[in-house]
C-alpha cells in the first residue's frame, strides 16, 4: 500500500459499493438519462384529422413507432389543448393535490412522447415520487415475486410459491434455467400458489409462443413478457413490429390471461440501437406505444436495463420518471425494482423507498422471494436474503409494501403442504415419484443447494411428458381433488373460473379475499392528506408483527428462565438497613432495586453473581474491603454510585445497575461528576468489572489509578440494545420507592458465602 494515500480510500475500496461501476454521461453513445442533444423538441400538427407532424418529424419521415403513436395514442380531441400548456405548468399540475388524477390522465392522452418526457424531467426525485403516488391507477398497493430455483425443481417451486402466497404477493412469476422445463415449472407453481388462498396470479416467463400455449392450457393467469422498444431498429432486430406485438397481446387477453407489456430504460442502449437519444425520451415512446396497443399495463422502470441505467448520473431518478409517465398514461404499472442494480445495500434501500412509501400497483416486478442464486431472472433488487429487511421497512414507515410477515411454524406448514400437493399431483398423473427424503429436504431448505430432490434432467422428462400428453389445469385440479387436496383444488379451480368473467383483465386488477380490486372499483382517489390509500388498523397489525419483538413480559420471562438455569446460583440475602461504614479501605457496592430479584444478568450476559464476585475480587486484590447494599430509592447509575459512596467508610462507592452499567463515585462529588463510568454494558467483560473493583479500592486509598478503558469497535449499541435497555430500566424503576432505606446484603453463590 502506498504511503501517499489517505487510507480511508482503502476502507472505501473494501465496501460493496466499489463493485458497482459507473458510466460517464455520453449522449452520443447512449449514456444519458434525461436529455440528449438528439432528443426532439415537443411538437405536433394535425391536418384533416391526421397527425402530420410528431415531435419535429414530418409524416413522410415517420418510422413505424411514430405511425403507431400518431394513429392510436394521440387523442386528437385533446392534443391541441394539452400540447399548448407549458411543460412547467403541466409539471406543477402533477404535484398539485388539487388537480385530480382524471384531469391529468385526460391531458396525458393528448401529449407526445417528447412532451411527456419534458414535463417529468422538470420534477425532482421527491416530486416524481409524490406525483407517482397520486397518479397510480389503483388505490391499494400490491407486490409481485419471483419464484424460481437453480434446479428447476418442482417440489421446491411449489414450496416457494406457497411461501410467496403466505407472504402476500399478489402475483408470482417463474422462469427456467432450462427452457424445456417450462411446463413442469408451470404446473409446480400453479399447485404451490393454490396453497393457503385463492387468487394469486401466476406467470411462467418463457419463449413467447410457448408461454401462450402454457397459458392456454390454463396453468398461468398473467403475462408481462411482451417487450416493446423505443427505436425501430430494436423492433426489427427482434423480427417484430408494434402490430405483431399487439396481436400477441390480444391473443393472451382473448384467453382471459392478464396482459402487460415490458419496457425500460437502457434496453435500446444494451441492444445498440439508441439513436443517440436519452433513455427517458425513448421510454416515453415505449409507453405511448403500449397505450396505443390497448394493453392495460406495463412492467416498466429499467427492468433488464436497470443496472446500466443506474450507472449514469440521474439514472435512478430516470427510472422513477418513466414509471410516472406509465401511470400518467393510465397504465397499470409493475414498477421494476426487479433487477439488482447495485451491490450496495444502501443504494438498494434508497431505490425501493419511494415505491414503498408511495405505493405502486406492483411495487416490485418482481421481488426475489427466493435466494439470489436461485433467482433465474437474475437477482432482483431485493431477494430472499433481504426479505425481512423489507418487512421491517414496512413497519418503520407504517407503509404497505404488499407483504405480511410469516412465522416459522406457518412457513413449515405451507411448505410441507405444497410439497405434498405437488408430489401427489406428479404421482397421480404418473409424471414422477418423490421420496420422503426428497420432500423433507425441500421443506426445510432455504435454497436449492440444500435439497436432495429432482435434478434438471428428471425435470425435463416430467416437463416433456406434461406437454406431449397435453395435460391441462383441469387434470391437475382433478388430481389434487382425488388425492385429498380439496382446498387446493378449489382454490385453483376458482382462479381458472375467474378467466371466464375476465374481471381481472381490468387495469390494475389483483385479487384480495377472492374479490377483484382494480382501478374500476378501487380507484386511486388521492387528493391530499386523509385521502387515497391509508393503512387500516387491521393491516397495520399485520405489518408490525415481525419476528422477535420484545415486550415487558417477554423480558421478565427470559430473565426468570435465565435465573432457573443458573441453579443453585446466587443468593442475595437482606440483613437489615445499611448504615455508614467506618473502615477507611471500604468500598460499598450499591446495586439497583431489581438486581438478583427480577433481573439476573448484564447486557453482555454476565450473571449477577459472577459480576459481584468479580468486583468484590477486584476490590480485595487492591487491599480494599467490599460491602454490598441494595438501594431502593433510585435506579439511576449516578445516584446509585453517589448513595453507595455516602455509605462507604472511604467515601468511595460503586453504583451498579443489573444491566451492567456501573460507576465509581466519591461522596464529595456532584451526582454526574463521577470518578469512572462504564456505560457500554453490552461490551463490558468480567475482567473489566474486576479492574473496576481494583481501581475503586485504589481511589479509596487516595490514589489515582489509570481509568479502565472498554474498547468500542463501532457496535450499533442503540439498535442492538436500546429496546431491551429501556424495558429493563422500566423493571428496575418499578421496584423503586421514594425514601426507601438502603438494605445491607450478604451474598452467597452456590451456597458459598462471598
Ligand atoms: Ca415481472
Amino acid at each position: 500500500m502506498s504511503a501517499n494515500r489517505w487510507r480511508r480510500f482503502s476502507d472505501w475500496d473494501d465496501r460493496p459499493l466499489r463493485l458497482d461501476r459507473f458510466a460517464a454521461e455520453d449522449p452520443t453513445n447512449g449514456f444519458a438519462a434525461f436529455s440528449s442533444p438528439a432528443d426532439p423538441k415537443p411538437g405536433f400538427k394535425i391536418e384533416n384529422g391526421r397527425v402530420v407532424e410528431l415531435d419535429g418529424v414530418g409524416e413522410a419521415d415517420f418510422d413505424m413507432i411514430d405511425i403507431f403513436i400518431a394513429q392510436y395514442h394521440i387523442d386528437q380531441a385533446v392534443a391541441p389543448e394539452a400540447m399548448a400548456i407549458p411543460s412547467g405548468e403541466v409539471a406543477r399540475m402533477l404535484v398539485d393535490m388539487n388537480v385530480p388524477r382524471d384531469e391529468l390522465v385526460r391531458i396525458g392522452h393528448g401529449l407526445t412522447p417528447a412532451k411527456l418526457a419534458e414535463v417529468v424531467a422538470g420534477l425532482n426525485a421527491m416530486e416524481i415520487a409524490f406525483a407517482y403516488s397520486k397518479m397510480r391507477a389503483r388505490r391499494t398497493p400490491g407486490n409481485q415475486g419471483h419464484v424460481t430455483n437453480a434446479k428447476d425443481d418442482p417440489l421446491q417451486l411449489a414450496a416457494d410459491a406457497a411461501i410467496a402466497v403466505a407472504l402476500g404477493f399478489d402475483e408470482i412469476e417463474t422462469t427456467m434455467r432450462v427452457s424445456r422445463n417450462a411446463w413442469a415449472n408451470a404446473v409446480a407453481c400453479a399447485v404451490g400458489a393454490s396453497v393457503g388462498r385463492a387468487g394469486t396470479l401466476f406467470q411462467c416467463a418463457s419463449e413467447e409462443a410457448e408461454e401462450l400455449k402454457i397459458g392456454m392450457a390454463g396453468f398461468t393467469s398473467y403475462a408481462e413478457t411482451v417487450s416493446v422498444y423505443g427505436t425501430e431498429r430494436a423492433f426489427v432486430d427482434g423480427d417484430d413490429t408494434p402490430w405483431s406485438k399487439s396481436f400477441l397481446a390480444s391473443a393472451y387477453a382473448s384467453r382471459g390471461i392478464k396482459m402487460r407489456c415490458t419496457s425500460g430504460a437502457g434496453s435500446e442502449l444494451l441492444m445498440g440501437f439508441h439513436e443517440t437519444k436519452s433513455m427517458l425520451y425513448l421510454e416515453a415512446r415505449c409507453l405511448c406505444l403500449q397505450r396505443a396497443m390497448g394493453v392495460q399495463g406495463t412492467q416498466n422502470g429499467g427492468i433488464d436495463g436497470a443496472p446500466v441505467t443506474a450507472s449514469v448520473p440521474g439514472g435512478v431518478r430516470e427510472m422513477m420518471a418513466e414509471n410516472l409517465i406509465a401511470v400518467w398514461l393510465d397504465l397499470e404499472c409493475a414498477s421494476g425494482n426487479d433487477a439488482r442494480s447495485t451491490e450496495s445495500e444502501i443504494r438498494v434501500g434508497a431505490k425501493i423507498l419511494p415505491y414503498l412509501i408511495g405505493g405502486s400497483d406492483l411495487i416490485c416486478s418482481g421481488f426475489g422471494s427466493i435466494l439470489k442464486y436461485d433467482n433465474s431472472f437474475n437477482p432482483s433488487l431485493l431477494n430472499g436474503e433481504e426479505l425481512e429487511d423489507y418487512l421491517v421497512l414496512q413497519r418503520d414507515f407504517e407503509a404497505d409494501g404488499g407483504l405480511t410477515p410469516i412465522n416459522e411454524d406457518q412457513a413449515l406448514d405451507v411448505r410441507r403442504r405444497a410439497v405434498d400437493a405437488i408430489a401427489a399431483v406428479l404421482d397421480e398423473l404418473d409424471l414422477g415419484h418423490a421420496t420422503e427424503a426428497m420432500k423433507s429436504s425441500v421443506v426445510a431448505a432455504s435454497g436449492s443447494d440444500e435439497t436432495e430432490s429432482y435434478r434438471p434432467g428428471d425435470v425435463a422428462r416430467i416437463s416433456e411428458a406434461i406437454q406431449t400428453r397435453s395435460v391441462t389445469v383441469v387434470d391437475v385440479i382433478k388430481a389434487l381433488h382425488v388425492r385429498g387436496f380439496e382446498t387446493e383444488a378449489d382454490n385453483l379451480l376458482w382462479l381458472v373460473k375467474l378467466r371466464i368473467s375476465g374481471d381481472y383483465l381490468q387495469t390494475s386488477a389483483m385479487v384480495r379475499d377472492r374479490k377483484i380490486l382494480s382501478a374500476i372499483n378501487d380507484p386511486n382517489d388521492y387528493c391530499g392528506p386523509g385521502t387515497g390509500y391509508r393503512i387500516s388498523a387491521e393491516r397495520r397489525r399485520e405489518i408490525v408483527t415481525i419476528r422477535d419483538v420484545l415486550d415487558h413480559e417477554t423480558v421478565l420471562a427470559q430473565e426468570e428462565e435465565f435465573a432457573r438455569k443458573q441453579a443453585p446460583g446466587l443468593m442475595l440475602a437482606g440483613v437489615g438497613e445499611a448504615s455508614v461504614g467506618e473502615h477507611p479501605g471500604e468500598v460499598v457496592i450499591g446495586v439497583s432495586p431489581a438486581f438478583g430479584v427480577k433481573l439476573f444478568r448484564t447486557m453482555s450476559g454476565i450473571p449477577v453473581g459472577e459480576l459481584l464476585t468479580a468486583i468484590v475480587g477486584g476490590i480485595e486484590s487492591a487491599g480494599g474491603v467490599a460491602r454490598i447494599v441494595r438501594l431502593r430509592h433510585t435506579a439511576d447509575t449516578s445516584f446509585l454510585g453517589l448513595s453507595a459512596a455516602r455509605l462507604s467508610g472511604s467515601r468511595v462507592g460503586i453504583g451498579l445497575q443489573t444491566k451492567g452499567t456501573a460507576v465509581i463515585h466519591h461522596a464529595d462529588r456532584l451526582p454526574h461528576n463521577n470518578l469512572e463510568l462504564f456505560s457500554n454494558a453490552p461490551i463490558t467483560t468480567v475482567q473489566h468489572y474486576r479492574d473496576m473493583g481494583r481501581n475503586a479500592a485504589q481511589y479509596a486509598r487516595g490514589e489515582l489509578p489509570e481509568p479502565v478503558v472498554v474498547p468500542n469497535h463501532g457496535e450499533a449499541m442503540g439498535s442492538r440494545y436500546h429496546a431491551r435497555v429501556a424495558l429493563i430500566y422500566a423493571i428496575e424503576t418499578e421496584l423503586t420507592a421514594d425514601g426507601a432505606a438502603p438494605e445491607e446484603i450478604t451474598m452467597s453463590v452456590s451456597g458459598v458465602p462471598v
